[in-house]
């Protein structure tokens, strides 16, 4: 059975630096913490606890004067940012750059005055940080998951800034809508195409194969949108956390195999994966 690898998958950028931030955080400070899990893969989750990470809810269950804690790649809002220095913790950051610049992109938009219409799904954390920029900077802020969610009334200026997961298409039609109602919106390109460019070529091996191996946290979202986009092209997909979800049964008749692997799927587990594909 050949196995074939998409040409883009697993971590992205940003999620990769945040793994290496913490590892280098851990090698030297016996217990870290981060606000929510670092990434949506419950396996590195594991891996980091035995190192010391301490996944807390909010600060209140930061424990000691001088703990570390470590922004996750979404980033968070500035008044908690403010908070973990009032409290004497270190901040370590790995907000990813991508998001930072949507950030500062969106307290532009209310410092030049702009009413700011943020793009994406409003209890994400990436949003919640977004929408309190903004806010921050003294605009007023919407969150709209699409153009049917655009309110009335609306008068220039406007400013659009996107969560950095939206797909360019959802961008698009907001930006109609506002230009059809007349206003000429001021717009931050704040969309990052790592998400894209893995359901892409996603797609594109699936069309291809006999079967197909997605890998990733089934608590990650754009693990299993990536899944449903290979089961599109390719009804026998897998979506598995570990190789030992996987048997040579599963695979009967297949002549080829693809593997692809969602944004917080680090390489080693889909080296592992791959080789086990390539046992059966
Ligand atoms: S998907 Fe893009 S914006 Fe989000 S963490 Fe990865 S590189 Fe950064």
């Amino acid at each position: 059975m050949e196995v074939i690898r998409a040409t883009k998958a697993g971590t992205c950028y940003g999620v990769q630096r945040a793994l290496d931030i913490a590892e280098e955080v851990l090698d030297t400070c016996p217990c870290a913490y981060t606000l929510g899990p670092l990434i949506h893969n419950p396996r590195v989750v594991e891996e980091l606890a035995a190192r010391g990470a301490c996944v807390a809810k909010s600060l209140d269950e930061v424990e000691g004067n001088c703990a570390t804690v470590i922004i996750r790649s979404h980033g968070v809002t500035p008044q908690v940012r403010d908070e973990v220095v009032a409290r004497g913790f270190t901040l370590v950051d790995a907000t990813c750059p991508h998001v930072a610049r949507a950030q500062q992109g969106a307290a532009e938009l209310a410092e030049a005055g702009c009413r700011v219409i943020v793009l994406g799904e409003a209890d994400h954390p990436e949003v919640e940080g977004l929408r309190a920029y903004a806010e921050k900077a003294g605009g007023k802020v919407d969150v709209v998951g699409g153009p049917s969610d655009i309110p009335e009334g609306l008068y220039a200026p406007i400013g659009v800034v996107a969560q950095t997961t939206q797909m360019r298409e959802n961008l698009e039609a907001v930006v109609g809508e506002l230009k059809a109602r007349g206003l000429d919106p001021i717009v931050k390109k704040t969309i990052c195409y790592a998400t894209r460019q893995r359901q892409d070529a996603a797609a594109e091996l699936a069309a291809r194969v006999d079967a197909m191996v997605v890998i990733g946290g089934r608590n990650s979202s754009n693990t299993t949108r990536l899944a449903e986009v290979c089961r599109m092209a390719c009804p026998k997909s897998y979506h598995i956390e570990s190789g030992d979800e996987l048997d040579a049964e599963m695979f009967a008749g297949c002549q080829t195999v693809g593997v692809t692997a969602g944004a917080s799927t680090p390489d080693a587990h889909i080296n592992a994966v791959v080789a086990k594909l390539e046992s059966f």
